[in-house]
């Protein structure tokens, strides 16, 4: 459902992506780590065209976003992005940040709208914090709100960058807990977490990146168990 091949970006001189070659299959849940700065953001900004590359392909779902600037629209109907900071609009409350993009860029009527998003927010646990405003809320509502939101466009990929790095430890789990609800519904996740109890019990694949580059990929129990190369070594003696 996502082919990356031969994938290079800089920024100036800086080369931050470099032979990037990545194919994710649908349904698969791929963690991404890596340092600080080894460019794990950069690559799934990418993946829904928030950045642009300058060598090699991408293509989202049938969607060649190397090919042509309209693609941009296409490929963020399908992809969904959680952030670390949860980029509510904060003067709308927790319907209306539901709604405003499945409206507006996919063309659904109001009640419609408000239905999928009553629909989400139950999932997420919070349906009854529908009309308040996103300041009212505590870190890890805010998030599983925006977790909600993403799936208002139902995307056929969730992309998710260090979505609970923001938050105070007690609210980690219930964030976790709502991904690896969507997980097990089978939706195909790329996220950049180091949080490794959610890489060991819900990654099919855990991507070890370092300097623009995959240095290693493999099955968390590979990955943790028996890492091949120096730098994942060093990387996970650091954070475990
Ligand atoms: P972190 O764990 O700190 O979030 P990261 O792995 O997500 O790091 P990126 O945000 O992808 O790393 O950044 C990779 C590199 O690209 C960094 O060295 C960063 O300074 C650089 N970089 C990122 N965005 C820009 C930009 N807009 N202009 C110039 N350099 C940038
Ligand atoms: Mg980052």
């Amino acid at each position: 459902i996502i082919r990356m091949t031969g994938v290079q970006k800089w920024y100036g001189k800086f080369k931050v992506l470099s032979d990037i070659d990545l194919d994710v299959q649908p349904g698969e849940r791929i963690v991404v780590c890596g340092p600080s700065g080894s460019g794990k953001s950069t690559l799934i900004r990418c993946i829904n065209r928030l950045e642009t590359v300058q060598q090699g392909r991408i293509v989202v779902d049938g969607i060649d976003l190397t090919a042509a600037k309209r693609n941009a629209d296409a490929v963020r109907r399908e992809v969904g992005m959680v952030f670390q900071q949860f980029n509510l609009f904060p003067h709308l409350t927790i319907l209306q940040n539901c709604t405003l993009a499945p409206m507006r860029s996919r063309g659904l009527a109001r009640e419609e709208a408000e239905a999928l998003a009553m629909k989400y927010l139950t999932r997420v646990r919070i349906p009854e914090q529908a009309n308040k405003y996103p300041s009212q809320l505590s870190g890890g509502q805010q998030q599983r709100v925006a977790i909600a939101r993403a799936l208002c466009m139902t995307p056929k990929i969730m992309l998710f960058d260090e979505p609970t790095s923001a938050l105070d430890p007690e609210m980690v789990k219930e964030v976790l807990d709502t991904m690896i609800g969507l997980a097990e519904d089978g939706m195909t996740m790329l996220c950049v977490t180091h949080e490794m109890g959610f890489a060991r019990s819900v990654a099919d694949r855990v991507i070890f990146m370092a300097d623009g580059q995959i240095v290693e990929q493999a099955p968390p129990e590979q990955f943790f168990g028996h890492p091949r190369h120096e730098k994942t070594r060093q990387f996970l003696g650091q954070i475990l």
